[in-house]
């Protein structure tokens, strides 16, 4: 049973490309990467801070041409901004030294700290994860 199920995993793993099954974080990190402009490690982390406003505007005026011009909203382009919005949050990962996964568990770590039990509007204010 645990046979068939490493040697199918594995066969999925090589034989399928990555948009044809679940990517998990670093994974996603590594594949990124791979399509990086080479500007040099002084440009990479000014490359992140304005593609990271760049997209997040670009996500923003989906939403904006929703809610203030009454358009039907386009849930297709807003996932694929926050897409382009995980690529420059890989490459800021990328230039500061971590990877996706270490991001994703230290803030989850905080979170569990700031709201033991789930999100109240007193654990906000306490933000018990600062002490
Ligand atoms: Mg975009």
């Amino acid at each position: 049973m645990a046979v068939t199920f490493l040697t199918t995993s594995l066969i999925v793993f090589f034989v399928k490309p990555a948009w044809e099954r679940d990517v998990e974080l670093n994974e996603y990190q590594v594949l990124a990467m791979k399509t990086k402009k080479a500007l040099g490690e002084s440009f990479d982390l000014m490359h992140s801070v304005y593609g990271l406003c760049g997209e997040v505007g670009e996500y923003a005026d989906a939403v904006k041409k929703h809610q203030v011009y009454g358009r039907p909203f386009d849930a297709e382009n807003a996932i694929e901004e926050i897409g382009d919005v995980m690529w420059f949050v890989a490459l800021a990962a990328d230039c500061l030294g971590v990877d996706l996964n270490e991001i994703a568990e230290r803030n989850i770590k905080k979170l569990a700290k700031r709201y033991p039990d789930r999100y109240s509007d007193l654990h906000a204010e306490l933000r018990l994860d600062k002490f």
